[in-house]
């Protein structure tokens, strides 16, 4: 990679196979494993997942045209709030395997949409759970997502009434960045729910899909969420539960680590005692930071060619804050971090920016040219590029 790529988004997909390769054995086969592709949809990542998950979740038309063409026989469940008439044809055409339906609105117009074809779906609903402080929540309170739990009659008679509907179970996805055993106390609360719901209507629920927000820790990139502790619980729920079928649909857990963004240092300067450092790029090319409100981990690769004939601008055993080329302030990727040394001309590779990276910047804002693309196929070159992820030199607050 010369400066004339930078910055470059770099995927480590050997790194990515094996990561879903242990999460998929760590879980019990009676749970399905899809990957929710909102995290981020690039070609070669889905492909490189594809071999070890059980189908994919989109949450759009344009997700479900993009995957469909990549793979035209993989399992796919259709979620999200708000599909048009057309997106629910467009699912029946494509042969979803599972509509997520979202209100009582949208399963009528499905059955508008049907015609002769029959439809496996899963009723979303906002269970009134208990989730504590959690980074994202989607459901537990007022929210535009799923179905109150007391729409849920008004649905089961609209399925009742109409054959070409089956009724598969539930699905929730109440909140995001949970580590396993929240995610444990999570799944405990929603089978409780969903059993006695179940049960007292004589319905077979065969399937529940408890959603995906498994944590991924930025502060901490060692403390990856503990599949192996996840699994361990799940298959111990699922003994008590011999005639159903679990299944998560992670996005952010699963290609997260994978994505790196790496970049040059343009400027280093001190205003008011602190010290910036502005980089080529920015949040509209790595806006997780700007959105989550974190600090990006990072690392530094010096480069120690300087041809100027005026001293090299640098920063050294101080806190610096990461910038990039915007005219905003919230244009920060990590704030107040200590490096030995950062100089200009120097590299800075972020990592963790597999996920919700690129896919949801605003690339277009003061049109800079837009990142390279690159994809580590070999084993000996990923390697490079994984060990940094486990390597103490990352930089992260902590
Ligand atoms: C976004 C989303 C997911 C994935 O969430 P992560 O936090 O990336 O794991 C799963 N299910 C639904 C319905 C979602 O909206």
């Amino acid at each position: 990679m010369t400066d004339d790529d930078l910055p470059a988004y770099v995927h480590d997909l050997p790194g990515l196979r094996e990561h879903v390769r242990a999460i998929r054995a760590a879980l019990p086969d009676r749970v399905e494993l899809l990957y929710a592709a909102k995290a981020n949809s690039d070609p070669r990542l889905l492909h490189a997942l594809a071999g070890h998950i059980d189908g994919f979740e989109v949450a759009s038309g344009g997700e479900l045209r993009h995957v469909r063409g990549l793979f035209p026989d993989t399992p796919i469940a259709f979620g999200g709030p708000g599909k048009t008439p057309a997106e629910l044809a467009q699912a029946l055409n494509a042969g979803v395997q599972r509509l997520h339906i979202e209100s009582a609105h949208e399963l009528r117009l499905l059955t508008t949409a049907l015609g002769d074809r029959t439809v496996d779906i899963l009723l979303r609903v906002n269970l009134p759970v208990t989730l504590g402080p959690v980074a994202l929540a989607m459901g537990g309170q007022p929210s535009p997502f799923g179905l109150d739990p007391t729409q849920l009659d008004q649905c089961l008679a609209v399925i009742a009434a109409d054959r070409r509907i089956r009724l598969r179970g539930l699905h929730v996805h109440l909140a995001s960045g949970l580590d396993a055993p929240a995610q444990l106390g999570l799944a405990d609360e929603v089978l409780a729910w969903a059993v006695d719901w179940a049960d007292t209507r004589g319905l077979d629920l065969a399937e529940i899909n408890i959603g995906g927000g498994m944590g991924v820790d930025y502060a901490r990139p060692q403390q990856v969420f503990d599949w192996s502790a996840f699994g361990a619980g799940l298959r111990e729920r699922l003994t008590r539960h011999p005639r159903l079928t679990l299944r998560i649909e992670p996005g952010r857990s699963l290609t997260a680590y994978c994505g790196w963004y790496v970049t040059e240092v343009l400027d280093v300067k001190r205003s008011h005692g602190q010290a910036f450092a502005v980089l080529r790029g920015g949040t509209h090319h790595l806006r997780t930071p700007a959105a989550k409100q974190h600090d990006q981990p990072f690392e530094v690769i010096p480069d120690d060619v300087w041809s100027r004939p005026w001293e090299r601008p640098e920063a050294r055993d101080e806190p610096v804050t990461l910038v990039g080329q915007l005219c905003t302030p919230k244009d920060v990727l990590a704030r107040g971090i200590t490096v030995e040394r950062l100089r200009v001309g120097d590299r800075v590779a972020f990592a963790m920016a597999g996920a919700y990276a690129w896919n949801i910047s605003h690339h277009q804002f003061l049109m800079h040219p837009h990142p390279t693309f690159h994809h580590v196929d070999d084993v000996e070159t990923a390697g490079v590029a994984a060990a940094s992820v486990s390597s103490p030199s990352v930089h992260h607050a902590s």
